[in-house]
């Protein structure tokens, strides 16, 4: 048995299913810890049965939501810059943290805030085509600021990183 406190009220939180949880939705297996009075839960592995993560109220679990969505686009899609792995090195360097902690599930609302602040100014400056973000992954990568949005979308086999390396522009070798 597992012992949860609840970090808002420190009173221990209750194993639950899922349905106890989110009311519309069918049982599946899954079990959550809760702290009913904050409104506050996080879903355990199926197979540990481990939290994933610290519990979560509304607002915690709003902002963790924006951060992972922010944080995917800087891996995945059509806008990625740089792999997973390098994608967690780049935000732990930007938290000041090691990577081991740079987990968004264990994160507070403080460092949400914080994780999605940094994760904002990047998408501005890869919208804007000053390469910040590619820039870093790329290490020495030739670009040009004028025209970074088409460099934005580089092969994967240049995307070796230097996570030691500060995050800086590309300067112009034309
Ligand atoms: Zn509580």
């Amino acid at each position: 048995m597992i012992d949860v406190v609840c970090p808002y009220c420190a009173q221990a939180a209750r194993l639950v299913s899922r349905s106890e949880v989110y009311p519309h939705l069918p049982d599946n297996g899954w079990r959550y810890f809760r702290c009913e009075p904050c409104d506050a839960h996080i879903a355990c592995d199926p197979r540990s049965g481990q939290p994933q993560g610290r519990l979560a109220n509304a607002a915690l679990r709003s902002a963790k939501r924006m951060a992972h969505g922010l944080f995917d686009a800087v891996w995945k899609g059509s806008h990625a810059s740089m792999t997973r792995s390098q994608a967690r090195h780049w935000l732990a360097d930007r938290l000041g943290m090691a990577v081991a902690d740079c987990q968004i599930a264990n994160f507070d609302l403080a460092q949400c805030w914080q994780t999605i602040a940094v994760l904002r100014q990047n998408r501005n400056w890869q919208r804007n085509g000053t390469q910040a973000a590619v820039a870093w992954s790329v290490g020495h990568s030739p670009g040009d600021a004028s025209n970074g949005r088409a460099r934005l979308r580089l092969p994967v086999a240049s995307r070796h990183s230097d996570p030691g390396k500060p995050m800086h522009r590309a300067s112009s070798v034309a």
